[in-house]
């Protein structure tokens, strides 16, 4: 087949889906068009020649809107593409739509979006899990092979455990996030969904390496992320942390993953257990840390740069206040509010300082584990997919879906969810964490797991 006839095929497959799951906030069918022309003149031994990937909607795109399902962007046309998303281009990608998430890809089950919830493919009465939330949805439904997302506190693992995709965390400071709109720029980053290893180490080739953009961008040498599939890992040691096992999971996630230590004796890996016991105060120092980041990002949408702006206001001051109390959600505003507590006068020390050193202290620990193991696993979320509305009113609650993932960003390495099983026909997922820049071994051992 050739690319306009791959395409159209996704494009139905889209069409078919959308109805029940609203993955996607915006099919560019003009660029799509230009861009397979483009397409013509390259050659066809590039490595994603043809292949259609989606694009969470908080990374930017030229001349195709950006809105990170919030109201203050709604129409916002971004006058560049994010690195990762040229890079994809480069390499004969097609960008085929932008994806659904939480606003500001702030929340845990894609409810928090402005343009209405995505739903999981699996059942449609539940959540996808957040943020990413579309890009998932539309991996595990088959509308697209590949796409990316965003992850600053599990906002890529979470919904790929949901929906039975495979999501990867990259290593802090591996991805370029020059063009991705934002969050918490300590613990931000872009990563693939996929269906297969291979498809996530391929995409991965193409979006890792340094980016001049972004000083955030390690000078790392990117190796071959394909050269390690099929490889053994017989006596690769597997650490399972006792505080990520047992304690606030539910009985249905842990009997579904009891499964997994068949396939780790099948691979051949010994399996220890270790203890990080700083974990337990990673959830108040990332909401500490996150929110501070993200009320000081987020002061730049103030009407008068980007997006909407609030007209019926007499003066400046009330143009700003009208602007952002129209324009955010709720769950922003929370967030706003929160970081600003934290970070000003007087409480500075005693919460932000502070949360930055427990911060130091659970990057010590992992440290310190992946001495004596190759890979620490654990569930990657406490909880199955649950139902549209059931977690909404309790923020707590819902913070609380990503006690297994946030460690990982606050570490800064980088971490897989891999489909583990399903439980009454809801799917289960396994996290795999590595040390920092290993993603080559942290794909080899998921290859050998998958
Ligand atoms: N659910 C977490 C939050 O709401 C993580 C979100 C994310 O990774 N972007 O902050």
């Amino acid at each position: 087949a050739n690319v306009k006839e791959v395409v159209e095929s996704y494009l139905e497959k889209i069409k078919e889906w959308e109805p029940y799951i609203n993955a996607f906030l915006h099919i560019p069918y003009e660029d799509i068009e230009k861009q397979v022309k483009e397409l013509e003149s390259k050659s066809p031994n590039l490595p994603l020649y043809g292949i259609p990937i989606a694009i969470k909607d908080n990374i930017l795109t030229k001349n195709i809107k950006t809105t990170c399902a919030s109201k203050i962007l709604e129409n916002f046309i971004p006058p560049y593409d994010a690195t990762v998303v040229k890079r994809l281009k480069e390499n004969g990608a097609i960008i085929i739509g932008k994806t659904n998430l939480d606003e500001f890809a702030m929340g845990s089950s894609c409810e928090n979006s402005a343009f209405g919830p995505t739903k999981n493919p699996w059942d449609i009465e539940r959540v996808p899990g957040g943020s990413s939330g579309g890009s998932a949805a539309c991996v595990s439904a088959g509308e697209v092979p590949v796409s990316l997302g965003s992850d600053t506190g599990g906002s890529i693992r979470l919904p790929a455990s949901f929906t039975g995709v495979i999501g990867l965390k990259p290593t802090y400071g591996l991805v370029s996030r020059f063009g991705l709109v934002a969050f918490a720029s300590s613990l931000d980053q872009i990563g693939p969904f996929g269906r297969t290893v291979e498809d996530i180490a391929i995409t991965l080739q193409i979006i890792a390496g340094h980016d001049p953009m972004d000083s955030t961008s390690s000078p790392y040498e990117i190796p071959n992320y394909l050269e390690g599939l099929g490889k053994s890992v017989k006596n690769w040691r597997v650490g399972i942390p006792k505080e990520l096992w047992y304690k606030g999971v539910s009985e249905e996630v842990l009997k579904t993953l009891e499964n997994s230590f068949d396939v780790f004796k099948e691979m051949g890996v010994t399996i220890e257990e270790i203890s990080l016991p700083s974990l337990e105060y990673a959830l108040p120092v990332y909401y500490i840390i996150s929110t501070s980041e993200a009320s000081s990002n987020l002061a730049r949408y103030d009407g008068v740069k980007y997006g909407y702006r609030d007209f019926t206001a007499e003066d400046i001051i009330s143009m700003y206040k009208q602007t952002r109390g129209k324009g955010f959600g709720s769950e922003v505003k929370r967030r706003i509010i929160l970081g600003t507590y934290a970070l000003s006068a007087g409480y500075y020390d005693a919460y932000y300082l502070k949360a930055t050193k427990v911060r130091r202290l659970i990057r010590m620990e992992f440290e310190e584990a992946f001495k004596k193991v190759d890979i620490i696993a654990s569930p990657t979320s406490p909880v199955l997919p649950f139902k549209l509305g059931e977690r909404i009113s309790d923020p707590l609650q819902m913070y609380l879906t990503d006690i297994m993932t946030i460690p990982v960003n606050l570490a800064g390495i980088p971490a897989i969810s891999m489909p583990a099983g399903f439980y009454n026909n809801l799917p289960v997922g396994i996290q795999f964490m590595s040390s920092f820049f290993t993603e080559d071994k942290l794909l080899q051992f998921a290859y050998a797991y998958q």
